[in-house]
């Protein structure tokens, strides 16, 4: 099942429903049984489809963009946070930092949490995963690397493009991920080759921290990270969900 998140025009009110072809049918969150109100997809405005409390990133977890970057291993799963400020719609422009020159795009798996997670074993984990969609982790490289923490460089305002919709059907662990600048293919690699699993990830995480239903992570991002120049677009693409598209102004 698709399931998005989307406003009607000339109407501000949040709905969300279940993509069947192009017509969204309206559901309450998480999809329980839908009415008979309907959209074509063509006239309304998708949003980003989760309305976290945080959104939980994992840090260099593809081996090859570690080494791209001559980032040091790991030796724990790396998390760091994004704001609910940060996420923006499907489409959406984003504008360049003007702290920055060195604005990257980071093409990634993103889980949706279903259920609040405490605790929970590695063996439960998918369980209480909603479903699966697409986010671009904006990053300012230079400022990640000046900063004592990474909030400036990863959490301002639409550094976190999401969706266009969430997948409930889905097997996260070999999924193909492909990132465009512009049509031009700059990322494209597997969620296979994760260091840490989703499973794994989302175990971990709810260790010390509590998902809450509608919670976002991001699962990091394969090689073939780069810069951004106002004007780009940026198109970000899982195998089974959908196409992300961004434009950087
Ligand atoms: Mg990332």
């Amino acid at each position: 099942m698709k399931i998005a998140r989307f406003t009607v025009k000339d109407s501000n009110r949040p709905q969300w429903g279940i993509l069947k072809e192009e017509t969204l049918w309206v559901t309450p969150f998480m999809g329980g049984k839908e009415g008979t109100e309907h959209y074509p997809i063509e006239d309304v405005q998708l949003l980003a489809p989760g309305t976290p409390s945080k959104v939980v990133c994992v840090g260099r977890n593809y081996l090859e963009h570690i080494e791209e970057l001559n980032n040091e291993i790991p030796k724990n799963l790396g998390l760091f946070l994004k704001t609910p400020n940060a996420l923006a719609n499907p489409g959406e422009e984003v504008p360049y930092p003007e702290y920055s020159q060195n604005f990257h795009y980071e093409g990634e798996l993103a889980l949706v949490m279903g259920k609040t997670a405490s605790r929970i074993s590695r063996e439960e984990a998918l369980d209480y995963v909603f479903g699966y969609t697409v986010g671009i982790d904006y990053t300012a490289r230079d400022v990640q690397r000046q900063d004592l923490q990474w909030v400036r460089a990863k959490a301002a305002d639409k550094f976190c493009p999401l969706g266009p919709w969430i997948e409930t059907d889905l097997d996260p662990f070999d999924l193909r991920i492909i990132t465009t600048v512009n049509g031009e293919v700059r990322q494209d690699g597997r969620t296979s080759l994760m260091m840490y699993p989703v499973d794994y990830i989302v175990s971990y995480i709810s260790q010390f921290m509590t998902l809450l239903e509608g919670d976002v992570i991001l699962t990091g991002t394969p090689k073939g990270v780069g810069s951004l120049e106002r004007g780009d677009t940026i198109e970000a693409q899982v195998e089974g969900i959908g196409t992300l598209r961004s434009k950087v102004i």
